[in-house]
């Protein structure tokens, strides 16, 4: 277990303390923003700062709240659909990619478009894309209505079926049991994903993996750091919005991992004391969307309970950052 650490989180003792009531937090090492959330939302920040407002965003172009929130009060529109953009506007697409559709109706009422796509989500378009003009039976694992599998699906809607867990897998027929290939949803449950591919690959010996792996190292990541900490803890509290799927995962994989209890909190004010009662160690974590402030409040919250010493889990490191759409880099001056 990593050394005790002071977070300098209000109410903690002033330097590195041996707990006296044992209460403590362990706080999961890699956890929020990923590279591909960090693009995104720099990207509308900057087409605000380039253009002015309004910028229209096409979708949450994260899942939460907060961010959400704050970007709409700096002046983004938040649309359900294209149509809504009046014609020649600038409008985002989100994080989670779009299908060939939304482009080709945007380019129709001359939208200026910034694909926020994160690239790791284009990857698994273009897997779909090779597979489908190979002819193959393309079985995407994901969840039905989400986003980005919308979008994934959307570029070869002739040649997807989707396969929402282990149980949808007796439902599944193929045209030639040969040419059939798993593909996923980035955020998806490793282990229950490789469930679910087991079961398919029961009914298909012959199913071919993706050439890469679909579920993305943020995803990955954040439910390893969680399954490091969460045999310690009664209580794992994730940050994370209920529509943001890499973090309702989370949730799972604590309780999976050994946690008493777990729960999804927007922000610090979601904390019910009773969660508490008797508890000594909590873990904390928060999904692949969720900014570093909202970690710092449920921590500041826990400390006023008494859980005033914090010690990381770190289970990787990570470095790895997206370049910004072409449409917003900004433009290098000529020597
Ligand atoms: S969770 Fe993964 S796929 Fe989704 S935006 Fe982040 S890096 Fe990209």
């Amino acid at each position: 277990m990593p050394s005790t650490v002071n977070m300098r989180i209000p109410g903690a003792a002033s330097s590195l303390v041996t707990p006296t009531t044992g209460k403590r937090v362990l706080l999961a090492e890699p956890r929020g923003y990923c590279a591909g959330v960090d693009r995104a939302v720099e990207t509308v920040e900057r087409a605000l700062e380039k253009h002015g407002p309004p910028v229209y965003v096409r979708h949450e172009i994260v899942h939460n709240r907060h961010v959400v929130d704050t970007l709409a009060k700096a002046g983004a529109v938040f649309v359900d659909e294209t149509d809504e953009v009046p014609e020649g506007a600038i409008v985002v697409f989100s994080a989670h990619g779009v299908a060939p559709t939304v482009h080709a109706s945007a380019a129709e009422r001359s939208l200026r478009v910034v694909d926020a796509a994160c690239p790791l989500v284009t990857k698994v378009h273009n897997e779909a894309k090779r597979f489908a003009r190979d002819d193959y039976d393309i079985l995407l694992i994901g969840h039905e209505g989400h986003e980005e599998v919308v979008g994934t699906a959307g570029e070869a809607p002739d040649h997807v079926q989707l396969v929402d867990g282990p149980g949808a897998v007796d439902a599944v027929t193929v045209r030639d049991e040969n040419k059939v290939v798993w593909l996923s949803q980035t955020t998806l449950s490793v282990d229950e994903t490789m469930q679910t591919v087991q079961r398919l690959r029961a009914r298909f010996p012959k199913l071919q993996d993706p050439p890469s792996d679909d579920i993305c190292y943020a995803t990955q990541n954040r439910q390893v750091a969680v399954k490091a900490m969460a045999p310690e803890c009664e209580l794992v509290i994730v940050v994370g919005s209920r529509n943001s799927s890499n973090s309702v995962r989370l949730v799972e994989v604590a309780l999976g991992a050994g946690s008493a209890a777990a729960h999804l909190v927007d922000h610090a004010g979601d904390i019910d004391p009773a969660w508490l009662d008797g508890v000594i160690t909590i873990g904390v974590t928060s999904g692949a969307s969720v900014p570093e402030v909202l970690v710092r409040g449920v921590l500041e919250r826990l400390a006023e309970y008494g859980y005033d010493v914090v010690q990381p889990v770190t289970t990787a490191n990570e470095t790895l950052v997206f370049a910004l759409p072409r449409e917003i880099r900004p433009t290098r001056s000529r020597a």
